[in-house]
């Protein structure tokens, strides 16, 4: 079998580079681990940045998130000094986000690709790439009955995440930062409305707690926990103790509480491989990189890589001009790095870092609530945080 490009993978970064190929008439088929109705239930993010929502505008994919997705605005950091909330539509570039779940955006991304005549192949698990500094690179895979297939192909993309073939498939000389926090997060949903209209931070010496809307039905809660922590560890009367607790809801409010439908454990790990060319063999979204959840960045740093690599692919194949293509790698990495640098100031902002003996320094703590009475206090230190984080 064969493709001028094979995509690993039907996530964000997979189906957008999927979408664009396939309507600029480039031969491509995506390979997908998942079934459909997996695809379907994978809830992930939500916060899709402006610049995201401009990239599925100019293809005529964002109709469902204007459609369902709902304008976002404010956050709110609850801390044993009192709370505070930053309005950064009013502030750095004036910019919002619109939350709109990623699993309803990977179903639009499917529907639009499935109708355009889209080839794409579910229960299909890509094992690993070879030759990619060859003519025609192939991957193995096997398909859906378990048996091996065989593509060959002109460039392959890597959109399968962290764990999947392309990364396994990188040469020797590929480098791969890689950085652990060393901190956890238990990251829920609720089947509970959202208990305040703002994504609430909360700092608590029993540590982080988080709070995100995702419909008006869902939320999305996240508790720092040990590492290691198994996801079924805590019994939902006690989630929903530590989330009061942590959230200060007796000084603040009461939280909406529901039945916890999903539990993941989310170690604050983060990486990036460089470069994120090799041959024949193209990275995009979490393959490229990895940030953790701390900041909203990874589905959309997918989508606007794959709107690169989109265009570049195509001036390649369809122009034979690939001077794009060989800048692929040097412009994501800018982006990458500088969602990187926020990401990991966002974890410092809401963590000491811990100690090998679990109990932070008390100068790091010190450090930390420094961080946060910047934040409250500085136009500029907000402007700054308003630019990044809700932009690339
Ligand atoms: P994925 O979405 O992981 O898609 C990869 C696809 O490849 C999957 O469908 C998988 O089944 C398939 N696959 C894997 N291996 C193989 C294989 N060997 N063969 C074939 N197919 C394979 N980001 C934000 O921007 N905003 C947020 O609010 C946010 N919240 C998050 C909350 C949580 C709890 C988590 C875990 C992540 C969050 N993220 C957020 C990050 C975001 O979900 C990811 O960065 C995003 O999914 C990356 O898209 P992707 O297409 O690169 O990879």
């Amino acid at each position: 079998r064969s493709a001028e490009v094979v995509i690993l993978g039907a996530g964000p970064a997979g189906l957008v580079l999927g979408n664009l190929l396939h309507r600029a008439g480039i031969d491509c088929v995506v390979l997908e681990r998942a079934d459909r109705a997996r695809l379907h239930a994978r809830a992930r993010a939500g916060f899709l940045a402006e610049h995201t929502v401009r990239v599925l505008d100019r293809h005529g994919l964002a109709d469902g998130l204007h459609r369902r997705g709902r304008p976002h605005a404010t956050c709110e950091f609850r801390t044993g000094d009192g709370r505070f909330r930053l309005d950064y539509a009013g502030l750095g570039r004036g910019e919002r986000h619109t939350v709109y779940p990623q699993q309803h955006l990977v179903a639009d991304l499917l529907t639009s690709y499935l109708a355009a005549g889209g080839r794409l192949h579910f229960a299909t698990e890509a094992h690993r790439v070879l030759d990619t500094d060859g003519e025609r690179p192939t991957v193995e895979a096997s398909g859906p009955d378990g048996r091996p297939v065989r593509w060959r192909a002109r460039y392959v993309a890597g959109c399968d995440g962290r764990h999947g073939a392309a990364r396994r498939s990188l040469p020797p000389g590929a480098v791969v930062h890689h950085h652990d926090h060393g901190l956890s997060w238990l990251g829920l949903l609720a089947e509970a409305p959202p208990s305040l209209d703002a994504v609430g931070y909360a700092v608590h010496e029993h540590g982080f707690a988080g709070h995100m809307a995702r419909t008006p039905e869902i939320t999305r809660y996240y508790l720092q926990c040990d590492r290691g922590t198994p996801p079924e560890a805590w019994s939902e009367e006690h989630i929903w103790r530590e989330l009061d607790l942590r959230m200060r809801a007796a000084e603040h409010g009461p939280l909406h509480r529901g039945s916890i439908v999903q539990r993941t454990v989310v170690d604050l790990e983060c990486d990036v491989v460089e470069p994120l060319r090799h041959g024949a063999l193209l990275l995009a979204g979490d393959a490229a990189s990895l940030l953790t959840p701390s900041a909203a960045k990874g589905a959309n740093l997918a989508v606007l890589e794959a709107e690169l690599l989109a265009a570049a692919l195509v001036d390649e194949i369809a122009h034979g001009d690939g001077r794009a293509l060989d800048g692929y790698s040097g412009r994501c990495l800018e982006y990458i790095w500088r969602a990187q640098e926020f990401s990991h100031w966002m974890v410092r902002l809401l963590h000491a870092a811990p100690t090998p003996h679990g109990v932070p320094s008390s100068f790091d703590e010190g450090l930390r609530r420094a961080r946060l009475a910047a934040l409250r206090t500085s136009r500029a230190q907000q402007d700054w945080f308003a630019e990044n984080y809700v932009g690339l």
